[in-house]
């Protein structure tokens, strides 16, 4: 519905198909990670880049792992619009797609936090493609080697190397960006939801 993923094209556009693929999660279960740990190396992500830190409410609120009540689990992250309490809530498991959607869902978090001053009305992304782009940003700077080797979780001493190794680490970005809203065919969506919404609402607002 929201052209978020497209991943089911990825036959047809795949540059250097015969490219292993890109997977880490062995070396987080070798490693004991767990989805709080997750959490932690992807606020320490943000905090190295300047970016603020959680606040206590997000430790304290959110839900990171699934509950034992039945839950809807797609990942969110929500502002509380109290400028204290920001949350998010996704069933973790210790994977390498979780570690990176931990990372799309807390340049959420990151976008929330460093708005939190404006007035209420401009509390939200200027188009919810605006969200969306700038956290899928931060995925695509998780989602390569050279970030995974930083981390000790890809072990080819090469990829610091030469990080521009294009056919190894293509494929990785061309498969993150399909199953997020990179493409401005997304942007669209979200422009042609907006002039929906305006229209339905009889809004005289220039669209
Ligand atoms: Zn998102």
């Amino acid at each position: 519905m929201w052209a978020q993923n497209w991943k089911s094209i990825m036959d047809l556009v795949m540059p250097f198909p015969t490219s292993p693929a890109l997977d880490v999660t062995s070396e987080l279960l070798r490693q004991g990670y767990t989805p709080l740990r997750m959490f932690q190396v992807g606020e320490e992500f943000f905090t190295k880049m300047g970016l603020k830190p959680l606040p206590p409410e997000f430790w304290r609120s959110s839900v990171l792992t699934r509950p034992r009540r039945p839950a809807q689990c797609s990942a969110s992250a929500w502002d509380f619009c109290n400028r204290i309490d920001y949350r998010i809530k996704q069933c973790t498991e210790v994977t390498t797609q979780d570690l990176v959607s931990t990372h799309h869902e807390l340049a959420h978090i990151q976008y929330y936090l460093q708005y939190a001053d404006q007035p209420q009305l401009f509390r939200d992304g200027a188009n919810p493609a605006f969200h969306e782009a700038l956290a899928n940003a931060a995925t695509l700077s998780v989602y390569n080697m050279p970030h995974l080797y930083r981390l000790g979780l890809y072990n080819n001493k090469s990829v610091t190397e030469q990080p521009l190794q294009l056919p190894l680490s293509l494929p990785h970005h061309s498969a993150s960006s399909l199953s997020i809203q990179m493409s401005p065919k997304s942007d669209d969506h979200v422009n042609v939801d907006d002039f929906f919404n305006f229209k339905r609402q009889g809004s005289r607002a220039e669209v």
